[in-house]
């Protein structure tokens, strides 16, 4: 079944020089990537992504984390893999969550770490299921970045709204 999934390199991916590295990995699947962007992530979008981990202790961390104010880069790499059983083989390629946990051979045992926080540093974040895949590329992308048509749209008009264009 052709499912998408959200995949973020996360900001110790980008300052540890891991872009070309994880994107080979992920093109070992031949999933297809149907959408992609450099994003400097807001306070907002961060406590979003992660809602369901608001009551944890690490959480404040965690959004410090994905804001990439502990690795002085402020943004991530968005993209979205499409195609055949998605999430789950590149989840299968990130690894466990906890890096330590993770096979060796996995995307987050390669280059994860536990800082001394107790923050999992795992430098991908993959969407763990279709619910979530489909409310994290909501989140992250608007329909006309994403060039297959994974969810129903709307037309929108708005008149009065403003907006950053080419000088
Ligand atoms: N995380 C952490 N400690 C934990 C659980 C999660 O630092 O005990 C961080 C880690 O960076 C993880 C993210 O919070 O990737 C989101 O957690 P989730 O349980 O959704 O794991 P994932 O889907 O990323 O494997
Ligand atoms: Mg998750």
């Amino acid at each position: 079944m052709n499912q998408a999934v959200l995949i973020l390199i996360k900001p110790d991916g980008l300052k540890k020089s891991l872009t070309g590295n994880i994107l080979t990995r992920l093109s070992e699947t031949k999933l297809e990537i149907v959408a992609a962007k450099m994003v400097r992530v807001s306070d907002e979008l961060a406590k979003s992504h992660y809602q369901h981990l608001k009551d944890k202790p690490f959480f404040p961390e965690l959004i410090k984390y994905l804001k990439g104010e502990l690795h002085d880069r402020l943004k991530v790499m968005a993209l979205i893999y499409w195609g055949k059983d998605a999430i789950k083989r590149c989840r299968e390629l990130a690894g466990a969550t906890n890096p330590e946990e993770a096979d060796p051979t996995s995307i987050r045992g390669s280059y994860g770490r536990i800082t001394t926080k107790g923050l999992y540093e795992n430098v991908i974040h993959v969407s763990s299921n279709e619910e979530d895949a489909c409310r994290e590329i909501k989140l992250w992308f608007d329909p006309p970045e994403i060039i297959v048509d994974l969810y129903p749209t709307k037309e929108e008009i708005c008149r009065e709204c403003r907006k950053q264009g080419w000088a």
